[in-house]
């Protein structure tokens, strides 16, 4: 605890202490707005890890709130699964899920009121019209002709609007602010559109729509956030944020506070580009783990815990940047280590007899499951006279500083016996189909009997009780070594994204292993019951990562 005291605070921190010391707020209420129109990312959890971070910190409240003003593109499925993500990292939301089409009465009544104050005005330019009427950077725009409509006549035309009176793109309602205005935000901006669509929730109530620089202050002010926390791009819209909530005379108007979004380098997050890897069936749907949703990252074994140590360390920053994907494997590598059985499971089989142990025994090894953490305790792992090894722990030619098996050699198979190499049998094709060794019963555990050393130790499975799994190995679907994507916009693809082995061999404590559950398979990686594909009878583990990084933290000692 002490430590973290010490930690330096963020520039919101910082903000927030100073409105809290200064009286603006007494409390601290912050929200977390997704459109419901896709599938959350890595970039997403940072905001919603912040923001409910934040509330945490400060004893406060943090509200879920689906930005539902846009009929277009809202799809139910989409709040089921950005409500599951959210639950997975673990924010509580407690009672206070939202929902902005909740307000559209609200809003309505708000743009009345703008009206009544000569702030609003509905407009009959297109939208073409709007566009160069508004100027340029360096131009300043030119008066609306509508610009000047009675109150009177404004309050019937936006009723008509509402009533449907006028079809789409006819008529807009605009905030009457300053057309010369230096930010183009100001420049009498829309904050009402025709729309004769179906809403998700409200149906065919409305035919007119809030744009999202009204909407939103509107929905923070009505649910009391305090501080509203967005990314950058809307920094140029806070001060029509601002004019929202002074001119409607919110009592404890909210403020807006802008960071930066979280990128990752070479990693595609983009919806459109998920879109057409999903259609293309390039992935198996949004949450193939070589994603970054929040859902793939799940199915792939990352935990909550990982995900939320990964924001951490990226930090909280006012100017863009991108951290590589070797940052987030270096969190869960972090985060299992020490959690997780370290169990035995072998890749890419080949058979070896301990010619010298008894044909029908098996026996009982007791192994530690982590010999890290002693709390994890101990398990029963069978040993027996034909085993499973991984292909490239032999090799009939050794090359120089190879330590495992060739014939004559010894080496330690792990947590059971020293076992000498005595050769190997091969097909017609030269290909290795059993290698032969025997055991020297003295060196139970792995321990050598007489001092005798032996530089490599192996894993291995007892071949009559092995648990025969589907192993799925993953590198970034991009291919890095030339760049995100092709001359002609398409993505580069990585052909070796998904490595299928079919044929792998797990030791049988693994049988009742569920979906989602993790584990390490020593010298091979963490892998991850598979929660789509993997059954009883044909289990399927996914690779999280493997156990070797060269991920080094920048600020590590
Ligand atoms: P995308 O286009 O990547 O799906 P979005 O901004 O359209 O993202 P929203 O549903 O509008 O998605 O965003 C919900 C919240 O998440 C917003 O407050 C937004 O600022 C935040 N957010 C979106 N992307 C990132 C990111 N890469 N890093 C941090 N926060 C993000
Ligand atoms: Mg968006």
């Amino acid at each position: 605890m002490e430590e973290k005291e010490v930690v330096s605070k963020n520039f919101i921190e910082l903000a927030i202490d100073k409105d809290l010391a200064e009286g603006v707020y007494d409390h601290v209420c912050t929200r977390f707005p997704p459109e419901p129109n896709g599938y959350l990312h890595i970039g997403h959890a940072k905001s919603i890890l912040l923001n409910y971070g934040l509330a945490q910190e400060y004893n406060g409240e943090f509200h879920m709130r689906f930005d539902d003003t846009n009929p277009t593109k809202e799809k139910v499925e989409f709040v089921e699964s950005i409500k599951a993500d959210i639950q997975w990292l673990g924010a509580d939301w407690k009672d206070h899920l939202y929902f902005a089409s909740d307000y559209f009465d609200q809003m309505y009544e708000a743009a009345v009121k703008l009206i009544k104050k000569g702030k609003a005005f509905v407009c009959d330019l297109s939208a073409e019209e709007i566009r160069t009427y508004r100027g340029t950077l360096t131009e300043p725009g030119k008066e609306s002709p509508y610009r000047n409509r009675s109150v009177e006549e404004n309050l019937d035309l936006f009723e008509r609007m509402k009533n449907g009176e006028f079809p789409d793109g006819s008529k807009v309602l605009r905030a009457k602010i300053d057309m010369s205005a230096p930010n183009i935000n100001m420049r009498d901006p829309v904050i009402y559109r025709v729309a004769h669509m179906s809403h998700h929730r409200t149906g065919d109530k409305w035919c007119i729509y809030p744009m999202y620089d009204f909407a939103h202050p509107i929905e923070d002010a009505i649910e009391g956030i305090t501080h509203s926390i967005c990314t950058l791009e809307f920094e140029d819209h806070r001060p029509l944020y601002d004019w929202v909530v002074r001119e409607l005379e919110y009592p404890m108007p909210p403020r807006q506070i802008e960071f930066a979004k979280l990128y990752l380098t070479n990693v595609v997050t983009g919806k459109r580009y998920i879109k057409k890897l999903v259609e293309e069936g390039i992935v198996d749907g949004w949450d193939d783990p070589r994603l970054v949703s929040i859902a793939a990252l799940r199915r792939r074994g990352f935990t909550p815990e990982s995900i939320k140590l990964f924001v951490d360390l990226c930090g909280v920053a006012k100017a863009n940047s991108s951290v590589d994907y070797a940052m987030l494997e270096y969190c869960i590598r972090e985060d299992l280590k020490l959690k997780r059985a370290r169990t035995m499971a072998v890749l890419n089989p080949v058979k070896l007899v301990i010619d010298n142990y008894p044909e029908d025994q098996m026996e009982m090894l007791d192994v530690p499951n982590n010999l890290e953490n002693p709390e994890l305790g101990s398990r029963q792992v069978p040993f027996g006279r034909e085993l499973y090894i991984e292909q490239e722990d032999f090799m009939e030619e050794p090359v120089r500083k190879y330590f495992r098996m060739f014939s004559g050699n010894e080496v330690r198979l792990m947590n059971a016996y020293f076992v000498k190499c005595t050769g190997c049998e091969k097909d017609e094709n030269g290909n290795v189909t059993v290698i032969h060794g025997t055991y020297d019963p003295d060196s139970k555990g792995g321990n050598s009997p007489d001092g005798r050393k032996v530089k490599g130790t192996i894993h291995w499975v007892a071949a009559r009780t092995a648990l025969k799994a589907e192993c799925r190995l993953y590198e970034n679907i991009i291919d890095e070594s030339k760049g995100v994507y092709n001359e002609d916009g398409s993505l580069n693809l990585n052909p070796n994204s998904l490595t299928i082995l079919k044929e792998c061999y797990l030791e049988p404590s693994l049988k009742d292993a569920k979906a989602y559950d993790s584990f390490q398979f020593v010298r091979n990686g963490f892998f991850c019951v598979d929660a789509k594909d993997s059954t009883p009878e044909a289990p399927v583990f996914n690779r999280i990562v493997s156990l070797k990084s060269s991920f080094k933290l920048p600020n590590a000692k």
